[in-house]
């Protein structure tokens, strides 16, 4: 069972297509279930009207995802009884601020024995144990990190009273069954916190599939910052045409004129991830015009 789980900060770019459509073709080509999460839970960043656009974005590309959409403002409940399951053994409420902390990249543990309350007045962290956390990637292969190293303890509740996507995402894709991630490589280095809390919680732990980032001429990720344009969705063919290339899927010429149903069919069929091994990124060429 795989997700595609967009923030709905914007409209879908090349690049979020991109990894729709590879979490698509993975998940169909084993038979799978597609499902959809909006994860809405940022609301400062969310913007109006980004997620109904994504839905008609994908619907207009024929990507569609099995049962209704999950919101994960949703489930806000099931984050609170995950919160109430970890307690005060695994997190403490931190009052560090952002000046305290100075921009360190990992936290030093302050607040780790201040025993302060864990109330809304205050972020909450998850305590960390000094160990590696290894997993196979179906594409950048073996990984290793120490997360208390690597990061620190972290922020599962912040300080606004937002449940940190770190936590979320692992109650959101246990609770949906998903056992497949497939997502860009920028999330890569959340993978090992994340699946840190899956073995505090017992969860099931997916496999994950890191794809190389689609980058813009400069080498940046395409994303909303680096004011990547909406996808164009006039021609959904001939960007899903160009989207397989970009996946390294090798589509016969022939399938160039075909349309999107067509296209999606073939990809499922002959869905070769392996060929994007150990890649980071990918310079898309212009669009044709
Ligand atoms: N919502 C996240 C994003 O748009 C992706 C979450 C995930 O795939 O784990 O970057």
């Amino acid at each position: 069972m795989g997700r595609f789980a967009p923030s709905p900060t914007g409209p879908l770019h090349l690049g979020s297509l991109y990894t729709a459509l590879a979490s698509y073709l993975d998940a169909r080509s084993h038979r799978g279930l597609w499902l959809l999460r909006i994860d809405d839970l940022d609301t400062p960043r969310n913007a109006p009207g980004a997620a109904d656009a994504i839905l008609k974005c994908l619907d207009r590309f024929q990507l569609h995802w099995d049962g209704s959409v999950y919101f994960q403002s949703n489930q806000l409940e099931s984050y609170a009884l995950a919160f109430e399951r970890l307690s005060q053994q695994h997190i403490y409420a931190c009052r560090c601020s952002r000046k305290d902390l100075n921009g360190m990249p990992v936290y030093p543990g302050s607040c780790r024995k201040a025993g302060f309350p864990l109330d809304t007045s205050s972020a909450w962290r998850l305590r960390v144990t000094d160990r590696d956390i290894g997993f196979q990637d179906a594409l950048q292969g073996w990984v290793s990190e120490n997360p208390a190293r690597a990061h620190g303890d972290f922020i599962v509740r912040r300080r606004d009273g937002i449940v940190a996507y770190q936590f979320a995402v692992v109650i959101d894709d246990n609770r949906q069954g998903v056992n497949r991630v497939v997502r860009g490589l920028d999330l890569l280095d959340s993978t090992t916190r994340q699946r840190y809390l899956q073995t505090l919680l017992e969860y099931p732990q997916p496999d994950y599939m890191h794809l190389p980032l689609i980058v813009d001429r400069h080498g940046n990720k395409l994303s909303k910052q680096t004011l990547a344009e909406p996808v164009d969705d006039t021609r959904p063919a001939v960007t899903l045409f160009l989207l397989l290339q970009l996946l390294r899927q090798n589509p016969p010429s022939s399938l160039r004129e075909a349309p999107a149903t067509e296209i999606l069919a073939w990809g499922i069929e002959h869905w070769q991830p392996q060929t994007l091994k150990k890649m980071h990124s990918i310079h898309p060429p212009e669009l044709p015009a």
